[in-house]
């Protein structure tokens, strides 16, 4: 059924797990998501961001995702992520997906703030959740997450949830995009300090390649959304080599990707906790 984060992340938060967004750019990897999740009766987080727009335009895969999310079996919430642009904010709110992530934090504050609660008020009256970001998580390739003088502060993060009327809040705490060079060093202290300050859901980007214990110890200090997306590419990426070395041909190669695809997602809905939460 169609979910927004308000229905499944308090919960995980009081529940200390969290639920997982896999972004899904193609009906491959929505069919390997929802299929994970309905196996493990788990809720789940769909969705594609704008800048996976180039690999699945919106008007294209939005009435998949939202068709699917409507006849799965456990809720399942279908999230634009990274908002970057107004415009293609509000066509996702539109084109019906029940929430979305604006993402101002590049921007200076005061704007951030500002066009963040007027995307709030909007995508509240569509009945749609939505998720900000104060400090700036960075890539992971341009080795940003050693700037951390972009962290989330404790103060700043209980003013924005304040002013804006977000319903989760993405924290930067040391996590960052895409394929890290070297091992990330997250900042456990700063976000037991923030939680301390902010009782909504906390969500953690950068999600792929951090350590089983990274998941467990930020699980239990308030996180309750963790974004993946680069170790479905990889798990897709690593089926589609096997399918082709072995002569498997187009379809039987994608079918083996999906499986890969829905073992990745599995595998991390069971480290998140959120198995049986449905
Ligand atoms: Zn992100």
């Amino acid at each position: 059924m169609l979910a927004t984060l308000n229905d499944i992340l308090p919960k995980a938060r009081a529940g200390h797990y969290a639920v997982g967004l896999f972004n899904t750019t193609d009906t491959d990897m929505l069919e390997a998501a929802i299929g994970a999740a309905e196996e493990l009766r788990s809720p789940i987080i769909i969705g594609t961001a704008e800048v996976l727009l180039p690999y699945g335009e919106l008007k294209l895969i939005a009435p998949g995702l939202v068709a699917a999310a409507k006849r799965a079996s456990v809720p399942v919430v279908v999230h634009y992520d990274h908002g970057l642009t107004f415009e293609r904010t509000m066509e996702a709110l539109k084109l019906g997906f029940s929430s979305v992530m604006f993402d101002a934090s590049a921007k200076e504050r005061d704007a951030n703030f500002a066009e963040t609660a007027e995307v709030v008020r909007i995508a509240h009256a569509f009945g749609a959740s939505v998720e900000g970001e104060i400090g700036h998580v960075g890539v992971a390739a341009d080795c940003d997450n050693d700037k951390s003088d972009m962290y989330t502060t404790p103060d700043e993060a209980a003013e924005f949830i304040e002013r804006t009327g977000v319903d989760a809040l993405a924290v930067a705490i040391g996590s960052a995009h895409g394929v890290y060079k070297t091992k990330p060093k997250l900042n456990i202290p700063r976000l037991v300090e923030i939680a301390a300050k902010v009782p909504e859901p906390l969500v953690l980007h950068g999600g792929s390649g951090l350590s089983d214990d990274d998941f467990r110890n930020t699980i239990r200090e308030g996180i309750a959304k963790v974004n993946i997306f680069t170790d479905l590419c990889l798990a897709g990426d690593a089926a589609m080599k096997e399918g082709l070395e072995k002569g498997l041909g187009y379809l039987k190669t994608r079918s083996l990707k999906v499986e890969a695809i829905k073992a990745a997602v599995m595998k991390k809905i069971s480290l998140f906790g959120c198995a049986g939460k449905a």
